[in-house]
């Protein structure tokens, strides 16, 4: 089980060092090899995803990633940005299915921005596609002043996109996660307005018609996005676009207390997959010793579970979060009167310790 590990940047490093201690602690064969991505691999080597950084990623069977970005990097070309490594990851290892559960552990029902009646037992599956859509349509550009200076342009533009094969794929994936939990889908969409999302709807009833035993609305992403503040519990498997599931998929972030509790994986048709935090760099918080490394060891067991076929260990990994939360452990994203307020190594120990025990 090889195992590529790219810290990135800002919270990035401090995260992963946490959930790395809980693979070492599980006593599995892993072969795990670091290097460097994001602006930590444009500082060192001129570019965010350097050759021997994607070699490394595609020979893995999993990349455990932290996050990558910081404000610093803002000046620099597009194709610099510490932003690029991501999408040049997602499009040559083909990942195209981004699953971000939105889980609410009744251990934070409070930390919820939402009455805790709205959020308890919340139990959501968001399934974005990953490599089409707006951010890979073509062509983009924008009409440069003179000087070649962004402010000064006259227009700018992308190009929303999707291919039949897109589609019907990501459909496939949402209805056969949807057999797993509560046979419930709902495809998200813009059909109103685009054309774009009209294609992408009438290819997602078509491929329905294979899963007669599981149920299927659409919604427009407006009305999802107020449902989800509104009554986020109707919804069981949501399945929608790039740019949507960007959007929402933090939206529903808040529903279960905090981004730095929301895990996610990138997988592609082998198995292949990218795990990482739904939440970035965060270069205000970084270097403080206090981001939430939850996300990031949820991550983990999803990588467990989804590339390294090692469901008993997910579980394990899954459970010992429950149990440090249930032990009043918290990060200060996290934190209510009463817990225990603690920092990002010392809520990995919490981990490392229950899992041990
Ligand atoms: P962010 O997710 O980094 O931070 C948003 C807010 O959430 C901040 O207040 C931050 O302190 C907080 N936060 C995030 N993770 C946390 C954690 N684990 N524990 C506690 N608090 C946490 O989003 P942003 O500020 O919009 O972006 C910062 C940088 O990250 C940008 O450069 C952006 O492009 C990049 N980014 C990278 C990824 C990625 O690597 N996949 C994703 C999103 C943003």
């Amino acid at each position: 089980m090889k195992i590529a590990i790219l810290p990135g940047d800002g919270i990035g490093t401090e995260i992963v060092a946490e959930a790395v201690k809980v693979l070492n602690v599980l006593d599995m064969k892993f072969e795990m090899e670091t290097a460097l991505v994001g602006g930590a691999a444009y500082d060192a080597h001129g570019h965010p995803l350097p050759d021997s950084t994607l070699k490394l990623a595609k020979e893995a069977d999993a990349i455990l990633f932290g996050a990558v970005g910081d404000w610093k990097y803002d000046t620099l070309d597009r194709p610099l940005r510490p932003e690029q490594a991501i999408l040049g990851l997602r499009k040559n290892l083909g990942l195209f299915a981004n699953f971000r559960p939105a889980i609410c552990y009744k251990e934070l029902v409070n930390a919820s921005s939402l009455k805790p009646e709205l959020v308890a037992g919340l139990d959501i599956l968001i399934i974005r596609e990953l490599t089409g859509d707006i951010y890979f349509g073509q062509p983009r550009g924008r009409r440069v002043s003179p000087d070649g200076a962004f402010a000064g342009a006259e227009e700018a533009f992308d190009t929303m996109r999707y291919t039949r094969p897109e589609v019907e794929r990501i459909a496939r994936v949402a209805f056969e996660a949807a057999r797993k939990r509560s046979k419930r889908v709902t495809s998200v969409d813009k059909a109103n307005v685009l054309e774009t999302f009209q294609f992408w709807k009438d290819i997602v009833t078509e491929v329905h018609k294979d899963y007669p035993d599981v149920a299927l609305d659409h919604m427009y992403v407006d009305n999802a996005a107020m449902q989800l503040v509104k009554e986020p519990k109707r919804f069981d498997v949501v399945v929608t676009g790039n740019m949507f599931g960007d959007i929402l998929s933090d939206e529903a972030s808040m529903l279960t207390g905090s981004i730095g509790m929301l895990p996610s994986a990138s997988l592609n048709a082998s198995s292949q997959g990218l795990y990482e935090p739904s939440h970035g760099s965060a270069p205000d918080i970084a270097g403080k010793g206090i981001a939430n490394p939850l996300a990031t060891i949820l991550s983990a067991a999803m990588m467990l579970r989804f590339s390294l076929n090692q469901e008993a260990a997910a579980l394990r990994i899954e459970e010992a979060v429950k149990t440090v939360l249930a032990q009043g452990f918290r990060t200060g994203d996290i934190y209510s009167d009463g817990t225990t307020k603690v920092s990002t190594a010392q809520m990995g120990e919490a981990v490392v310790k229950a899992l041990r025990s």
